[in-house]
């Protein structure tokens, strides 16, 4: 027997109906995921327009305003402390003029001096509260180092006679520098530093940067964090082949980065992920990973529940459609996590197959990975046969847009029990890596 309705009863529940409908189709997978949003993003962000998306150019500038445009649109939050997504730092080269320095009353020949600073002058004595460390015979000299380096301290690190052939190496810490008000001054002596004295002088030159970083609260495990990043610089502008000078990175790592602004339009609109979802769009990966580095030290890395780093995801993996690696398998348990949630779905991750290549290390992942984070870069580069790699041929049309969105989705599965809290990947032993 039928139950019958009034028309006015009839509207009512049909309007529910469809609001329902609207909602669950609004935040189905396959209707926010799809070719047209990547296709439209991916030829922004490698139109010749960027320029190569070097860093310190224009054109990078132009991806980073799209990039916050886009986080922006999607209704994502800043970072504390930041403003418009942008996280700002500078790095500095200090390029040697001279110095003066003296111990214990004797003057120092300047080979055994080396300050590291952001200032073009200073003068420093022992009168200036530096912290006094020694390294001695038998250290491991750069590990402790980049310690101090990274202790954000004034200090005078005495390091001993036996590092003498080695000592001048540390000149290295001026090539990648933040930029800071404090200074590191090594000194190669035997002898404790009663009195001192250093001035220097340098020409220094500075490199605006900035990583384009938004955030989505948890709903429950607001404190810990899970990371999808991707590196929006690329190499520039270089040497012609064909005619053409501009190298676009459409699929390094431009792909990356339309999956990255696409997981966070998804996440915002399905709105219910537990954990707190951190989308990164790094700079300077290609002029050494000082993107990645800097920002390592904005974040508590224990809250770092998982970080997926997206590299080169736009053509078919050697395996062909709908699947796709992660670098550094054995290093946690986050690869079988990521396959036991893609189990009866159309996707398949692999280990990666190319371990002689290190391409765990050869992206932003590699910064977290050593603070202990389990931290992967997915991809679907065939290593053996990437005839665009790093060169202006590295353009859309080069790539395989729907598969690129396939792939989109698979993460989005991979990642289902991590973002809602329900597995905690193991963490990276720092102690195993090279
Ligand atoms: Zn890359």
């Amino acid at each position: 027997m039928l139950i019958l309705f009034s028309m006015k009863k009839i509207l009512i529940l049909l309007s529910f109906i469809a609001a329902g409908y609207i909602l669950v189709a609004q935040t189905n997978v396959e209707n926010i995921i799809n070719v047209s949003e990547v296709t439209r993003i991916q030829k922004i962000l490698s139109s010749d327009d960027m320029l190569g998306r070097m860093v310190n150019t224009p054109g990078i500038e132009k991806a980073a305003s799209f990039i916050a445009g886009e986080f922006k649109k999607a209704g994502l939050q800043s970072l504390e402390g930041i403003k418009n997504f942008r996280q700002e730092f500078v790095m500095v080269s200090p390029r040697f003029l001279g110095l003066k320095a003296s111990l214990n009353g004797a003057e120092l020949d300047d080979k055994k001096v080396i300050v590291i600073t952001s200032q073009p002058s200073i003068k420093a004595t022992d009168k200036d509260g530096y912290l006094k460390v020694r390294i001695s015979e038998g250290a491991n000299l750069f590990k402790e180092a980049s310690n101090y380096m990274a202790a954000n301290k004034n200090m005078l690190v005495m390091v001993d006679e036996s590092f003498s052939s080695s000592f001048n190496r540390l000149t290295g810490f001026k090539r990648q520098l933040f930029k800071s008000p404090n200074q590191v001054i090594f000194i190669l002596h035997n002898d404790e530093a009663s009195t001192w004295e250093v001035e220097a002088q340098h020409n220094i030159y500075e490199l605006p940067m900035a990583n384009i970083v938004s955030i989505l609260p948890g709903k429950s495990k607001n404190d810990e964090f899970v990371i999808f990043s991707a590196h929006y610089d690329h190499v520039g502008i270089g040497k012609p082949i064909n005619g053409d000078s501009i190298y676009n990175g459409a699929n390094d790592d431009a792909s990356g980065v339309t999956a990255v602004i696409m997981l966070a339009d998804y996440y915002k609109k399905r709105n219910n992920n537990e954990r707190t979802l951190v989308f990164v769009a790094f700079t300077a990966e290609e002029s050494g990973g000082f993107g990645s580095s800097y920002f390592s030290t904005r974040i508590n890395p224990e809250k770092v529940s998982a970080m997926f780093n997206i590299e080169m995801v736009g053509t078919e993996s050697k395996w062909g459609r709908n699947s796709a690696f992660i670098t550094g398998y054995d290093k946690t348990d986050m690869g079988k996590i990521l396959e036991k949630n893609l189990r009866g779905t159309n996707f398949t991750f692999h280990p990666d197959p190319y371990p002689d290549q290190q391409l765990f290390y050869r992206s932003d992942n590699a910064t977290l990975a050593r603070l202990g984070v389990p931290a992967h870069t997915i991809s679907t580069a065939k290593m053996e046969d990437e005839p665009h790699y790093h060169k202006p041929s590295d353009e859309i049309e080069t790539l395989d847009l729907k598969n690129m969105t396939s792939i989109i989705k698979s993460i989005i599965l991979s990642a289902r029990s991590i973002v809602s809290g329900e597995d905690s990947p193991s963490r990276v032993n720092v102690n195993e890596l090279r």
